[in-house]
């Protein structure tokens, strides 16, 4: 009974919270859910409270507060509970940024899944995280990849090789572009995943968040890492060490294999639930560089990581609202990178910002984007 990991899912009723809970109910003799919060998918809450029972929950619904038979908390409390051994952050957006924070302040292991922490504060994240022996643990493929390659190393690598699917519009032209739809958009090749990162992925900026996210993680400059566009997604990523020698970290596309990894590291446990690759029916694996013109979030994602300061969080916040303005069709789905831009160009930076700065940028973005538009919702 001793070894039985407690976890607390943030984000549970999201893509990546339900395939946490599949993970975990493969492997009951390991792991059991101490925690569940999430926002506005109350139906399906009180199902995964109905099975798991967990001891806290956390809903944006203030009815689950009055429930007897677990302890209702914020997010911030849950993620720093003494009695919560892993925190999975599957929240999406600016709100994991401060329950990812408290978790690593208390000196978690954390599964981090919520790109927004490192990309919009990933200074902070990673100095609280050295300061407490917190662990990040990414869950992200592409760093779930590059961190098993890093596995029995002794030297840092020299270079990151991120790989993208390309999305649904590989290859198609901008004039081609500004003509897609959401319903279009959607359709992702080759990964199960939500709405917003769907989106980023069709237009790159996904790709784009990653990269700021490997510089954090691996502390890599920018320079070192490099996009390839895979389109069969087997391989996840690859690093590229001193003598020219590469590893890469190959597996179906199934989001439950990273997530499984970062809950039983460094051990590796045998699951029904995750497939295994069928190479009789791999015919290729095809490589080339990504089109930075008719994807220019890439460009603009790689240059606000750069720049640093509160630029990520402007990045975020207008990539947000105009993915969610490109969703209910008011813009083009071209006019996303045209408007993440400009709210950027109009940004006046603050360097190494607080936690609060980074949150006013991120709100103010979000509002001079919808001016932008016209949106007066
Ligand atoms: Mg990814």
């Amino acid at each position: 009974m001793g070894d039985i990991k407690r976890v607390a899912v943030l984000g549970s009723t999201g893509s990546i919270g339900r395939q946490t809970l599949e993970v975990i109910s493969a492997l009951p003799h390991r792991f059991s859910v101490i925690g569940l919060a999430a926002g506005r998918n109350t139906d399906l809450l009180a199902e995964q409270i109905s099975q798991f029972q967990p001891k806290l929950v956390y809903s944006q619904n203030k009815a689950f507060s009055t429930s007897a038979g677990y302890e209702f908390l914020p997010l911030e409390a849950m993620a720093s509970h003494p009695e919560v051994d892993i925190v999975v952050m599957a929240t999406s957006g600016k709100w994991g940024l401060k329950p990812t924070l408290a978790a690593v302040k208390a000196g978690k292991r954390v599964a981090l899944a919520n790109k927004e922490s490192l990309v919009m504060a990933g200074e902070i994240i990673t100095r609280e995280a050295k300061l407490s022996g917190a662990q990040l643990r990414p869950v992200d493929s592409e760093h779930s990849a590059i961190w098993q390659c890093l596995e029995g190393e002794k030297q840092k690598a020299a270079r990151i090789i991120l790989t993208a699917s390309g999305g649904p519009f590989l290859h198609y032209s901008p004039p081609r572009l500004a003509k897609v739809t959401p319903e279009q958009a959607l359709k992702h090749p080759s990964w199960r995943m939500g709405k917003k990162v769907t989106i980023d992925s069709a237009t790159l900026m996904n790709k784009g968040l990653e990269v700021i996210e490997a510089r954090w993680l691996f502390d890599m400059p920018f320079d070192n890492i490099r996009i390839l566009i895979h389109p069969q997604s087997i391989v996840h990523s690859m690093v590229e060490f001193a003598d020219g020698s590469v590893k890469a970290q190959l597996g179906q596309p199934d989001m439950r294999l990273p997530i499984q990894y970062a809950l039983t590291y460094p051990e590796r446990l045998e699951n029904p639930q995750l497939p295994h690759l069928d190479w009789d029916n791999i015919k290729e694996l095809t490589f080339e560089p990504p089109d930075f013109d008719s994807f220019p979030c890439l460009k603009l994602a790689i240059e606000a990581g750069k720049k640093g300061g509160t630029y990520p969080a402007v990045l975020c916040a207008a990539d947000e609202t105009a993915v969610e303005l490109f969703l209910s069709k008011r813009i083009k789905f071209t006019d996303i990178p045209r408007l993440v831009g400009q709210a950027l160009e109009e940004h006046k930076s603050i360097a190494h910002p607080t936690l609060e700065e980074i949150l006013a940028a991120d709100s103010q973005a979000g509002e001079k984007i919808k001016q932008m538009v016209g949106d007066n919702r």
